[in-house]
């Protein structure tokens, strides 16, 4: 029995979720940046300009499909000054290309003029404030998930948040392992975060994006999403289910399991590490792929891990995950999701 964790059917499209423009502080015009990114080779684009929500589904065409966001920042109110301030960035993402407002719009959270040039009196009836807490953000993302919106975790290092801030967080869909101008104000993000979150049971999917400003952000994180076809839907339905994998290099090209085994098929990799939520288990470390014609090849035995895993942490042993680090060139990663020991019941 073959079970594939990336769909067998369907196409590739490769995709930047984060990106400014001319509607707040990005240095292109939506259509200039859908220029820079097709010529590129990306399929999709995720407008998610601060605050305002702006959808831009004239841009879509047979080749490129936008899709409709805001990045929504609640700053702390500190008096050591904005460079000092810790702050959550999210991305909200609309589920359905019709959405015209976002339920969670404030005015009172637009800072610097360039963006009010976009602010509808439409938009002016939704104002949801929120306070740098919790409780307060935990609102937010619930009032976007109620009302047709997926929400991303965007760039904890850039935002000076350590586990206390994020770790009482629900209800994300993503959160951003790499982010490109985090990378070129030299604030890298990193797995961590990502983990933790993973640990206390959350189900969140791991995200490399550009966060695109200014020209040095353009190209270095993305997403490869595995949909039916280049529409606003299919997409969707593939990104809430987690069939894509994130990379700034690595491409993947296969991902199964069959009779016990774990098999993922790459490009030029290095190797392999398998990261799962337990300390040192020898079968969970380092893969070393081999190459079989044009792919490299990764094997791990898959099912002797979930044998242990359920052996020694009985009860809890359906929560355990493990998610698979692909070390390219240059010291490249690419991020499938996680895998939970539960979605292997069949082996068991
Ligand atoms: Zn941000
Ligand atoms: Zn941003």
């Amino acid at each position: 029995m073959k079970r594939w964790l990336l769909p067998e059917k369907g196409n590739f499209y490769k995709a930047n979720l984060h990106l400014h423009t001319t509607v707040s502080d990005g240095i292109w015009s939506p259509e200039e940046a859908k220029r820079i990114y097709a010529e590129r080779g990306y399929s999709i684009l995720a407008f998610t300009d601060h605050e305002v929500f702006v959808p831009h589904n004239d841009l879509t065409d047979g080749n490129f499909l936008a899709l409709n966001a805001h990045e929504i920042a609640v700053n702390e109110a500190t008096a050591r000054g904005s460079r000092f301030q810790r702050t959550y960035h999210l991305n909200f993402y609309a589920k359905s290309r019709g959405t015209a407002l976002s339920p969670v719009f404030s005015e009172s959270r637009i800072v610097k003029p360039s963006f009010t040039a976009h602010v509808t009196d439409e938009m002016r009836k939704t104002d949801a404030r929120a306070n740098y807490s919790t409780e307060s953000v935990n609102a937010l993302i619930r009032l976007g998930n109620e009302n047709g919106f997926f929400v991303c975790y965007n760039h904890p290092v850039w935002s000076l948040q350590n586990y206390p801030d994020y770790c009482g967080l629900e209800g994300l869909w993503g959160i951003e392992v790499f982010n490109t101008s985090c990378v070129v104000e030299e604030m890298p993000d990193t797995t961590v975060p990502f983990d933790d979150l993973l640990r206390l049971g959350r189900d969140v999917f791991p995200i490399c994006s550009d966060d695109a400003h200014i020209e040095p952000d353009l190209f270095g994180g993305w997403t490869v999403i595995k949909a039916e076809k280049l529409d606003y839907d299919a997409v969707i339905e593939a990104l809430l289910a987690g069939n894509f994998y994130s990379s700034t290099g690595p491409e993947i090209r296969e991902l199964y399991v069959e009779d016990g085994i774990l098999t993922l098929k790459t490009d030029e990799t290095r190797r392999v590490r398998v990261v799962s939520d337990w300390r040192s288990y020898s079968a969970a470390r380092s893969i070393f792929p081999v190459r079989e014609g044009e792919d490299f090849v990764a094997r791990f035995p898959i099912r002797r891990l979930l044998d242990k895993y359920r052996a020694e942490t009985d009860p809890g042993w359906q929560d355990s995950y493990f998610r698979l680090e692909i070390e390219g060139q240059n010291g490249t990663h690419a991020y499938t999701r996680a895998f939970r020991a539960r979605e292997f019941s069949e082996f068991l």
